[in-house]
């Protein structure tokens, strides 16, 4: 039985190397079984769960390009805890003269006491930064079902009458966020859902008919090859993505302090007056401080044990760490470290250097909170 199989739901071939890529089923069922449908499939026929894939950034531009050329609205996808790391560049480029929905996602995870308001405000400076100018924008949390209404409400005036495509990175969210929507927005999600081919990709896409002839299409998610997600094992992802409100967590720093997230991240105070220090993290990573000088033997013994994810010899997988150093401004300022949060420094001027494995998108930006 060696030669290629297909999953009769979705066409992929059938492999049980990656469960991340399209046509994913576990060796022993693909072993046990003479007729199977990939894990992808199976789960959106019995449970009734959209699932998102990965793929390469060559495939999701055919994906764009194809969406530019037809009449459509687009709804973008953001997590409001890694917009940087979750915003899909060149996106302005592809979508033409179409409508953008913009949908700051995982609000929840935002301390109770923070102002919506701002952060709407916060999030069109930032996306006018980055080059999108989204038709409007909408905040919500698609797992605790916060103001998915209002985004349902959007979605309908905006796209007056035509087609919808639903675009975001991977652990954007968008699973969670589709099954959520979707029947607030009168779609059965029992009933078995539909997937077709993207031309010239072997990519599919799950159309879900809204009720008026026109479509929502679930496009796959992208992979960000540089979110540190993807450099960690599953198990150590689940600490790094944060399914709490964050618990912002205070450290008051003298010069040459050093905190170690997990062994993932280290921030060095390296110069300027005692200050604080607020980590937005994910509430189970854990922080460590000490300081600078033994910062290199610490993380020499530690590696893998007190210093992890990643846990155990896992670190030998790691891109080598690189070195980035900040002068940080006078205003408010969030240290951002892609896919593990960010530190907000205030106050007096600071020399801080952040290292991280090669990759990882390390910045500034204007404080979010
Ligand atoms: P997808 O890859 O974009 O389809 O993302 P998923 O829907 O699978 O979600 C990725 C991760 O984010 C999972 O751990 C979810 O539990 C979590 N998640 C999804 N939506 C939300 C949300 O609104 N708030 C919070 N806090 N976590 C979320």
């Amino acid at each position: 039985k060696q030669g290629k199989r297909i999953c009769p739901g979705c066409g992929a071939v059938l492999q049980s190397e990656d469960e991340t890529r399209p046509g994913y089923v576990p060796a022993q069922v693909l072993a046990e079984r003479e007729e199977v449908t990939c894990q992808r499939c199976f789960r959106i026929t019995h449970y009734n769960e959209v699932m998102t894939v990965r793929l390469d950034a060559e495939d999701f531009a055919r994906i764009l390009e194809r969406i530019g050329q037809t009449d459509a609205l687009v709804v973008k996808l953001v997590d409001l805890f890694d917009v940087n790391g979750t915003w899909i560049p060149d996106l302005a480029r592809y979508t033409g003269d179409n409508p953008v929905l913009l949908v700051g996602n995982k609000v929840d995870l935002l301390p109770r006491q923070t102002n919506w308001q701002k952060v709407r405000l916060w999030l069109e400076q930032m996306t006018r930064e980055l080059g999108l100018t989204p038709t409007r924008i909408e905040l919500c949390s698609g797992k605790k079902g916060l103001r998915l209404e209002a985004v349902a409400e959007a979605i309908e005036e905006l796209r007056d009458g035509r087609d919808v495509y639903v675009v975001g990175v991977t652990n954007v969210g968008k699973s969670t966020f589709l099954n959520r929507l979707l029947p607030l927005y009168g779609v059965d999600t029992r009933r078995p859902i539909t997937t077709s081919r993207f031309p010239g990709t072997t990519l599919d896409v799950i159309e879900i008919p809204l009720g008026d002839g026109c479509r929502l299409y679930d496009t796959p998610g992208i992979v960000n090859a540089h979110q540190i997600s993807h450099m960690v094992s599953p198990q150590d992802l689940k600490i790094l993505i944060p399914e709490e409100t964050l618990r912002p967590r205070v450290y008051q720093l003298n010069d040459q302090q050093t905190l170690f997230f997990g062994g993932l991240a280290r921030l060095d105070f390296v110069r300027g007056e005692r200050q604080s220090f607020v980590c937005y993290v994910s509430n189970r990573l854990r922080i460590h401080r000490t300081k600078l000088v033994n910062a290199d033997a610490l993380y020499e013994r530690h590696r893998g044990g007190l210093l992890s994810p990643p846990r155990g010899s896992d670190w030998q997988h790691l891109p080598p760490f690189v070195r980035h150093t900040f002068e940080v401004p006078p205003d408010p300022v969030d240290i951002v470290i892609s896919g593990l949060g960010w530190i907000s420094v205030r106050g007096t001027g600071a020399l801080v250097d952040v290292h991280v494995p090669q990759g990882v998108g390390v910045g500034l930006r204007r404080a979010l909170i």
